[in-house]
């Protein structure tokens, strides 16, 4: 596995395999790896010749008060994770290339609407930091498919409408959840709980599969429902964010007419913030 710094030998390595033919996969990431990135690398060596993965832990994403600086930094394990897996490149590059006229002055990519919603409503500018990040991130590897975890259900839905708006080339694949055991979804951010709270926290998403059944039993009263989840949360411990059902394509308020939902949640557990989801049909 190469691992590579340096934007203009990754896409040297690129060309070199474009005129070879090779189907090229990317897998984008922040790092300190878990079962749920590698399962995405599964993914994409299933579909591709030559799998490139990139990790960045990208400040332009990171609210103000948020954990930019504590943010796990695990690189020399990843990179034994990923060499593993027969991953091809692993892409590091620095904040100084990346932001080279500086933060304040980068050229940034903004999916209207559905970034400002739920998730975008709470981190304001996020969204913004995700799109213009795998946009350059990109326009740097040039890959023909792309894979993003259903974990972050709607990153994966402002990044598919981005590469819809500016006509990319390549197309996007979405890969399920990976859990814990005890249906915690894995995510880097657990580390951050203490003993405690990490006993507590899978019964968020229990909360959303109850929300599930509710719905698919022909409850239509969301308010209600979603009121009921919160106050259960709140019993538990957590401060909850938001719990929203919307119409899983277009993130909105779901009409009559839609089956395909989504339940989405983010909620504290102290100060780690835990997001979750549920796609499903009714
Ligand atoms: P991150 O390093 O958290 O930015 O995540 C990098 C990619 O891994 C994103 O596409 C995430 O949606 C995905 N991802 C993170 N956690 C999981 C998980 N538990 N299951 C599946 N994909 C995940």
């Amino acid at each position: 596995m190469q691992v590579i710094s340096d934007i203009p030998l990754l896409r040297q390595q690129r060309r070199e395999w474009q005129n070879n033919g090779r189907v090229i996969a990317f897998v984008p990431t922040m790092g300190n790896l878990h079962q749920g990135h590698l399962n995405l690398v599964r993914e994409a060596k299933k579909h591709a010749d030559e799998v490139v993965v990139s990790i960045f832990v990208n400040p332009m994403q990171f609210g103000p008060d948020e954990d930019l600086e504590a943010y796990p930094r695990t690189l020399e394990r990843d990179a034994l994770l990923l060499e593993e897996l027969g991953v091809s490149l692993l892409f590091v590059p620095k904040v100084a290339d990346i932001y080279a006229r500086g933060l304040e002055q980068q050229t940034f990519v903004e999916v209207p609407g559905i970034s400002y919603m739920i998730c975008g409503a709470s981190r304001p500018g996020h969204f913004r930091g995700v799109a213009t990040i795998v946009c350059k991130l990109f326009n740097m590897v040039q890959p023909n498919l792309a894979f993003f975890g259903e974990k972050d259900f709607q990153q994966l839905q402002v990044i598919k409408a981005m590469v819809t708006d500016l006509s990319m080339n390549l197309q996007v694949f979405g890969v399920p959840t990976t859990r814990e055991d005890d249906g915690l979804a894995m995510s880097s951010r657990n580390q951050y709980l203490t003993a405690q709270q990490r006993l507590i926290a899978p019964i968020l998403y229990a909360q959303l599969q109850a929300l599930v059944a509710s719905i698919k039993q022909g409850r239509r009263d969301f308010s209600k429902l979603v009121s009921a989840c919160k106050a259960h949360l709140l019993e538990h411990g957590f401060s909850p964010d938001y719990i929203e059902v919307r119409a899983a394509q277009t993130l909105m308020p779901p009409s009559h007419e839609d089956t395909d939902l989504v339940i989405l949640a983010a909620a504290f557990l102290g100060k780690t913030r835990l997001i979750d989801n549920i796609q499903f049909q009714f």
